[in-house]
């Protein structure tokens, strides 16, 4: 018998801010926090308004990623960034206990959670990503990634590839990509602490273009990205 399905969404990169104690290291650098480098522009919006129309639980950060990178594990060579990898190794330990504990255990309460409810958790980790990279652009609107390893997740994102397509087939979706789903992720340590029949933990990549330069495409892709969704939690028997 399948389990019913619980939206969980989450925004590692939701946030820019900088805490007061920490502003000294970006003076004169401040611009950077405006960039894609200091959080994923755009995608706050949408993982409140994908949290409010299913009703679930949404976790998202309140500290920039040049702060420490809460989609990396501790043992990361990017969970720290230029600004903050050069301070003594005990201001580091601070960082992490004050932002990144507190935020991984809490996906982790979460998930245990709505597993103990006796239902499955679809993790939606949402982010977005720079258009042009190094020099290179990247021809994709919607990248979905999820572990190759885990047929019930591939068949989620290939199924609501579908989904998408049947109502925009312009849109440029592709999975595993910019980035593999299966790299150093939130995701992917959730993922050694629940098997899939209990946990789908999928990222969701926007390209920056569209809440950038065009905000009625963007509120239209939110909202056909809700409502093929939609679909599919009825339906959550089919993804089992
Ligand atoms: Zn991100």
């Amino acid at each position: 018998m399948s389990l019913p399905l619980q939206i969980f969404v989450s925004c590692e990169h939701a946030s820019n801010r900088i805490p007061e104690p920490y502003r000294h290291l970006f003076a004169g650098r401040e611009t950077v926090l405006k960039t894609h480098r200091g959080y994923d522009i755009g995608i706050l919006a949408f993982a409140e308004a994908l949290a409010a129309a299913f009703n679930a639980p949404l976790l998202a950060a309140d500290v920039s990623r040049l702060i420490i990178d809460l989609n990396r594990s501790l043992a990361s060579r990017t969970l720290f960034s230029e600004f903050t990898r050069p301070l003594p190794g005990k201001e580091r330990q601070v960082i992490i206990q004050r932002y990144h504990l507190p935020y991984w255990q809490a996906a982790e309460d979460i998930v245990a959670g709505i597993t103990l409810q006796n239902s499955q958790v679809l993790h939606l980790s949402v982010h977005s990503f720079t258009p042009v990279l190094n020099g290179k652009v990247r021809n994709a609107d919607i990248g979905l990634l999820y572990d190759p390893a885990r047929a019930a997740e591939k068949r989620w994102c290939l199924n609501w590839q579908s989904e998408l397509l049947a109502g925009q087939p312009a849109l440029r979706i592709r999975c595993n990509y910019p980035y593999r789903g299966n790299a150093d992720a939130l995701v992917t340590s959730l993922r050694k602490r629940f098997d899939e029949d209990r946990y789908l933990g999928i990222e969701v990549e926007i390209n920056q273009r569209i809440p950038l330069e065009d905000r009625a495409h963007w509120q239209n892709l939110q909202q056909r990205l809700i409502a093929s969704l939609r679909i599919f939690n009825r339906l959550s028997a089919a993804i089992k």
